[in-house]
């Protein structure tokens, strides 16, 4: 059995968005075992976007890079750099600064192969690139492009976690080991 940490990030909390995305993680039968409202710290930011993590921030570069290509936009003029990492490290700055805008609602879910279930249910990093029906392209427009220049992250209204090892990185950093629950939903006996 499989956990994986959502956090709803602010632009979720502003709009007053929390209830529809919680519903829809809640209809696929997916558990949530932890929940918490949280002012996060830069202390807890910081951890939670490792500055370490390499291919994360290289991540980030390159979808940068890929936007900008399919726009015709050049990198080293708009952001001084076309390195990757460079770049991923500018939008790691902006990210602690986002998740510090509002409260945020991190929970943990439970269930067969939900980091993989979740990370679809969310849709691509840009919503741009997010298919309807996926929470980041129902409920936000938002590129590389756009944010980049207002020199901000992307407001894509939720963190999932992108892997296994990355689940369990991140969990113990917002929840104690007493704040997971264990119980049964009334669909184990049909779905399970
Ligand atoms: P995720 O796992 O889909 O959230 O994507 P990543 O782990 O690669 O990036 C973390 C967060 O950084 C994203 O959810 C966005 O809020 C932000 N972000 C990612 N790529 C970019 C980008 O190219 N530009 C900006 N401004 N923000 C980005
Ligand atoms: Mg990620």
């Amino acid at each position: 059995m499989e956990q994986t940490l959502v956090i709803l990030k602010p632009d979720a909390v502003q709009r007053g968005l929390m209830g529809e995305i919680i519903s829809r993680f809640e209809r696929i039968g997916l558990k949530m075992v932890a929940a918490r409202f949280v002012m996060v710290t830069s202390e807890l930011a910081e951890k939670h976007y490792p500055i370490d993590r390499e291919s994360f921030l290289r991540g980030m570069g390159e979808k940068t890079l890929e936007n900008y290509t399919k726009m015709g936009v050049d990198p080293v003029d708009k952001l001084g750099t076309a390195d990757t990492l460079e770049i991923g490290k500018m939008i790691r700055e902006w990210l602690i600064q986002y998740m510090q805008e509002s409260p945020v609602f991190a929970f943990v879910l439970e269930g067969p192969h939900v980091v993989e279930l979740v990370r679809k249910v969310c849709g691509h990093t840009l919503p741009l690139l997010s298919p309807p029906g996926t929470i980041r392209g129902d409920f936000c427009f938002d590129s590389s492009y756009l944010a980049n220049t207002a020199k901000r992250a992307i407001k894509n209204m939720v963190h999932a976690s992108g892997s296994v090892e990355e689940a369990q990185y991140e969990i113990p950093l917002w929840f104690a080991k007493d704040q997971i629950f264990s119980y049964t939903r009334v669909e184990e006996k049909v779905m399970g």
